[in-house]
This record gives C-alpha cells, structure tokens and sequence, in this order.
C-alpha cells in the first residue's frame, strides 16, 4: 500500500513521551513553568461557537503581535504550525540540491536530515570544532551549495554561536542562496538574528512558543524575513494546507506575544537552575558543555549516554541520549524547576 515515495522516507523520532507510569520528564525541553495568565484567560473565554468558523488563513493578528515583540512589520512574519512545519516549509522553498548541497553541522537538530530526505535534497554535514561549538565560517569551505542551515543555540549540543559571527558569515555568503538560523532556544541566553534580517535578505530566522513560552502543547512556530521570503511561504503553505494555524491556536499566540516580562522573568529562573546544576554535575566530575539553552549536553566520567539513560529510567527519570559515535558519551537534559534538578542531581551522585 506504501507508495515508492513513503517507503524512502527516514522518519523523524521525537522524544519518549511514556504512558506507562509518571516519570520526571527531562528529555524533550519542554519548560518546567505554565504559559503567561494572560494565556489562561484567552483560553477561559474562548467562545466554543467561534470553531464554526475557519480561522484567518494569514494569522493577521497573530502575525501582527509578534511583529511588534520582534519589532519588524506583520509582512516581514509568517506563522505555522509549530517552527517544525515551518522549517519543513522553508526546505520546501527555498532549498534546491541542483545547486549544491544543504549545509548543516555535523551535529544538530535531527530533523534536518529528515527534511532533506523527503524534499529530495542531498546535504553537508560539516564539522563541529574540537570543543563541540560551531564555527559558521567553516560553511564556507564548501565551494557549493544551496543554503545552510543551523540551530542558534545548537541542539543537542547547546552552545551558541555569537551574531557577529553569523554577519560575518552572511557578508561572504552567496545572497542568492538562504541562511536560515533556528532559534528555537534563543531565549535562554543567545543572541537572536531577527534584526539582521533588515540587511540581509536571503537571511530567515525561525522561532517557537514551545520552549520560552511554554506553550508546545500549541503548536505554533514562527519564520522572520524579508517580505517575498514570507511570501514564499505563504505560497508554500497555501499548496499544501490553507489552515495550519487553528484559532484557538492563533488567539492564545496573541496573549503570548504580549506577556514579555512575565516570560522574560520564567527564563531568567530556567537559565539560573542551569547555571546551578551545570555547577552541580561538574562537581560530579561530568563534562559539561556551556550552554545557552534550556537543556545542558554533558557527559559521565565513565558511563555511556545509553547507560546513564537506562539507570536514570529505572528509576524514574527521563533524559535523552544520542547513539552518533562522537556523542554517545552525551546525554541531553532538560533544566525543570529547581527542585527537580536536585532530585536529579540525588540520582546522579549514586550512579557508579
Ligand atoms: N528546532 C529545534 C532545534 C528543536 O529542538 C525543536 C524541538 N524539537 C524544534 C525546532 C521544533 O519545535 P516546535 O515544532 O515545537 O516549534
């Protein structure tokens, strides 16, 4: 029944999500804190009668408030249904292998690959420095290729990479070909690029309400850029669904634009409870990598990732772990309330 196609297809594994008893879930990032009030009062007053209706297919208000947080103009922003489809949508556009590879890190977002395989794109993967950060203008020692891609912070690793580094990049960079930054965790102590994106025009930023603003039961996920990349988009979107954005969805996005300090003052708490237990693991005699994310990437003395994961399951604790061979000593954490970390940490100092 499969079709050719679908029988290609490598797809994506998102992280444990188990049923099968309550377990401290520290594996797929999400924020150990509830979404702003205002959010809750949207929903408390949401009139069920208004779901007769489609919503606006463009996100108008939506669009128009998280223009305002980003200050750009409405057409300078697209809304999807979580940043995953909106990365889906930005491969679909603009990223064509006829002109040379999609560049990406050698370790990074796992759905990358995942992208290319079904848009038909062959892709780079280009090497993290010794210390795991990534050096954008390694990019550019391919002599081709279509785009490039990479996670600011980078995931699984965390490190961030500095603006002026990826303005660099984009000054010796094709214009003619995009460089699409996705800045899924750039709220937790990263520089965002959105403001280059009025100097360089084949810059794309993408951005999520699933991480700082705790919304990733929603799915909601942003793209910033010049006009005609938005309305390339637009036209992407429109071939594939008219309504991605559900209202509900779209007025809980507009409460979320407007609660900034309240989300500013929930990642301040996130970025201190990393900063303590990244403290607290190297004490344990871990390798910690700095991190800018709401996750820290840090290995054992001795154990492997896989091991750490299964002893910390056993007992009830979720984390990630990766089976690349570079990385397999690493798992990934989650940063959850302070307590939490504590309990975790508990956990940790039995660990062989
Ligand atoms: N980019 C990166 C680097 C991520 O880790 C994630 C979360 N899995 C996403 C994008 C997608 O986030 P969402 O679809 O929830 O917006």
């Amino acid at each position: 029944m499969r079709s050719q196609r679908l029988k290609r297809l490598v797809p994506y594994t998102p992280g444990e999500q188990p049923q099968d008893r309550s377990y401290l879930k520290l594996n797929t990032n999400e924020n150990p804190y509830p979404p702003s009030p205002l959010v809750e009062d949207v929903l408390a007053s949401f009139a069920a009668a208004d779901l007769r209706r489609y919503p606006d297919p463009r996100c108008l208000k939506l669009r128009e408030g998280a223009a305002e947080e980003a200050g750009v103009d409405p057409d300078w922003v697209f809304a999807g249904n979580g940043s995953d489809e909106v990365l889906s949508l930005a491969f679909f556009s603009f990223f064509d292998s006829s002109r040379g590879p999609l560049l990406f890190p050698k370790h990074t977002y796992s759905f990358f690959p995942v992208y290319c395989n079904f848009y038909d794109i062959e892709y780079e993967r280009i090497p993290l420095e010794r210390d795991f950060s990534l050096e954008p203008s390694r990019f550019l020692d391919s002599p081709d290729s279509c785009g490039i891609v990479f996670p600011n912070p980078n995931a699984p690793t965390g490190i961030a990479v500095e603006r002026g580094k990826i303005e660099n990049l984009l000054e010796h960079y094709p214009n003619d070909r995009l460089v699409l930054v996705d800045e899924a965790y750039v709220d937790f102590g990263a520089e965002s690029c959105v403001e280059l994106c009025r100097v360089w025009s084949n810059l794309l930023v993408v951005q999520t309400v699933s991480k700082s603003k705790s919304l990733a039961g929603m799915r909601l996920g942003f793209a910033y850029g010049q006009p005609e990349l938005i309305d390339a988009l637009f036209a992407a979107k429109d071939s594939f669904n008219s309504y991605p954005v559900d209202a509900i969805a779209q007025a809980v996005g507009v409460a979320a634009m407007n609660d900034g300090p309240y989300y500013k003052s929930m990642s301040d708490r996130v970025i201190a409870t990393r900063v303590r237990f990244t403290a607290a693991l190297r004490e344990l005699g871990w390798h910690v990598l700095p991190s800018k994310a709401n996750f820290v990437f840090a290995a054992h003395p001795s154990l492997t990732g896989g091991e750490v994961y299964r002893l910390l399951k056993e007992q009830g604790i979720l984390v990630r772990h990766f089976t690349s061979q570079e990385i397999e000593r690493f798992v990934r954490i989650t940063i959850g309330l302070p307590e939490d970390m504590e309990t975790l940490s508990g956990a940790l100092a039995q660990l062989a």
